[in-house]
């Protein structure tokens, strides 16, 4: 089993500090949306079992590092919050422009 464990330090990160990312929606669709492009800007970590996963998550803790991965996380929420993809916010955006 292979697990990027910088997906569930990301998960964690994000259910921590969500109440103060002040996203405009908040639904599954476009917290899953934050993880993706935030993810997709972070070196994988790759183990192969969940307690390898606290060990790297340890080694983040009270560092540099986290305080990088959370900036990441701040800046991946503002994208997402300012143009959701999920249908709450396409609807808002064809309201606007109504020939997409
Ligand atoms: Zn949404």
């Amino acid at each position: 089993m292979v697990i990027n464990a910088m997906e569930k330090i990301m998960k964690d990160l994000f259910s921590e500090y969500e109440h103060k990312l002040q996203m405009k929606c908040t639904c599954e669709s476009c917290k899953e949306d934050v993880l993706a492009m935030v993810l997709n800007k972070v070196q994988p970590k790759y183990v192969t079992n969940e307690e390898k996963v606290m060990y790297i998550k340890a080694g983040y803790v009270d560092k540099q590092e986290m305080t990088t991965l959370l900036v990441k996380l701040i800046e991946c929420a503002k994208l997402v919050s300012d143009n959701p993809y999920c249908k709450t916010g396409k609807k808002a955006e064809v309201d606007q422009s109504s020939t997409v």
